[in-house]
């Protein structure tokens, strides 16, 4: 059975919104320092969705790109400077921000590379137990 669940989101001035269509493929934390160097905060929340999933249905002409590596195109408003998603070409995934689609139920099941955490965020053995 197919979930055609639709969630909107937006960047922080509104210009750029989308609608994410079905189930992301993946929910969790992404503590790399791409990530964080990138958006200044100490972990990123992402959901992966499959890329046909994601339409931009306002604000096109606004978004800036920006790929450092082959395996991520980071994606912005130019008017604002919100983050809106990263496409990860290569593995055939979209992640769109968990904090911009605030209708999801955000289920984080993993924490990937945590082992580049900065000095910001250090999770205990046992806290990390019970996230998982
Ligand atoms: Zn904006
Ligand atoms: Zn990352």
């Amino acid at each position: 059975m197919s979930d055609n669940s639709t969630y909107e989101g937006q960047c922080f001035c509104g210009a750029v919104q989308l609608t994410v269509t079905g189930k992301p493929q993946a929910m969790g934390y992404c503590h790399c320092e791409s990530c964080r160097h990138w958006s200044a905060g100490p972990v990123n929340a992402f959901t992966l969705w499959s890329p046909e999933s994601v339409q931009i249905h306002k604000g096109y002409e606004h978004l800036s790109s920006y790929q450092k590596t082959v395996q991520s195109i980071r994606k912005w408003c130019a008017l604002c400077g919100g983050h809106i998603l990263t496409e990860h070409p290569e593995m055939g995934l979209t992640d769109v921000y968990a904090a911009i689609i605030p209708q999801l139920d955000f289920q984080p099941s993993v924490h990937v590379h945590y082992q580049e955490t900065g000095r910001f965020l250090k999770l205990s053995a046992t806290r990390l137990m019970k996230r998982l």
